[in-house]
């Protein structure tokens, strides 16, 4: 988990393209949806300036309830759902504007590609923040079926805002391992043991349950720990097991430098190099590589 990168103000303009690229008329009929846009151009400039405000100050959840409803409300969803060129170029600026080495992972959850945008205060309940760029953040589908229109409780806020909150540099997320022959069962937890801000900390709480991370990870784990397992033996010559040990943890560091140190797949690569058994498996394997490989070569 790492940070995003917001787009810098002024938000209205990305507003006003939208609202100039939609057609004026459907059916030969004018487009109810452009006019009543075009009407609140001005008032939507004001809505995003308080937007950016609450944003900075971290008072979010004091928003005022939208008064939009009916018609407004549908025309004002429009400027999203409705798609266009203009809308695209948005998405696509906010995908451009992330570090290069974060954009191929939801950083909500860190595990699937970013395909789609969350409205992080929920459109439903705030249409005039459908096309607003700080409120749309790229992530998962999967991340965006869980949250759905939540992102707070009365006065808190429960989903982590990459753009804003400062994303910790010390471990929160564990992992321990129970050893089924030689399967390791991990069983992920999170822990505040850094020191994290107390605030800062109950909205990781609250958005690591409603998305449900610890679970998904666990269902992950499988796959990447076969992986690795093909991944090392197939690229290793040297059973030496200080080698492979070495070699993971070089491993871990790099996985934590692209995806942060909690990074689930770091974490739980860090705790397998640091089983003996995990690495005496490794060995093991990679030693009867190494002999079949000569036993071939005998063989020529
Ligand atoms: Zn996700």
């Amino acid at each position: 988990m790492k940070n995003l990168n917001p787009l810098d103000a002024p938000f209205n303009h990305y507003f006003n393209r939208i609202v100039d690229g939609k057609n004026n008329t459907v059916k030969g009929k004018q487009n109810a949806a452009k006019k009543t846009l075009e009407s609140l151009k001005n008032i939507i400039a004001q809505h995003y300036t308080l937007y950016t405000d609450k944003f900075k100050s971290d008072t979010l959840f004091t928003l005022p309830t939208s008064t939009y409803g009916g018609q407004q409300k549908e025309h004002l969803l429009q400027a999203y759902t409705g798609g266009g060129e203009a809308l695209d170029g948005l998405k696509a600026f906010i995908k451009a504007a992330q570090p290069t080495r974060l954009q191929g992972t939801c950083q909500y959850c860190g595990i699937s590609i970013p395909k789609t945008m969350d409205h992080y205060v929920p459109k439903e309940d705030f249409p005039e923040f459908a096309v607003m760029a700080l409120n749309l953040v790229p992530c998962c589908g999967e991340c965006n079926g869980h949250k759905l229109a939540y992102w707070k409780d009365s006065n808190t806020r429960g989903i982590i805002n990459f753009y804003r909150d400062p994303i910790p540099n010390v471990r929160f997320l564990f992992v321990t391992l129970v050893w089924s022959g030689n399967f390791a069962i991990p069983t992920f937890f999170i822990e505040n043991s850094g020191n994290i801000d107390g605030t800062l900390f109950s909205i990781i709480e609250k958005h690591f349950s409603r998305l449900h991370l610890l679970s998904r990870y666990k269902d992950q784990s499988n796959d990447f720990i076969t992986d690795t397992i093909d991944s090392v033996v197939s690229n290793a010559d040297n059973p030496d097991p200080q080698t492979i040990s070495n070699n993971l943890h070089g491993h871990v560091s790099k996985i934590e430098s692209r995806l942060g140190v909690n990074s689930w797949k770091a974490v739980l690569l860090q705790a397998l190099a640091s089983e003996a058994r995990f690495i005496t498996l490794l060995s093991t394997k990679i030693a009867r590589k190494v002999d079949v490989n000569k036993d071939g070569d005998e063989d020529d």
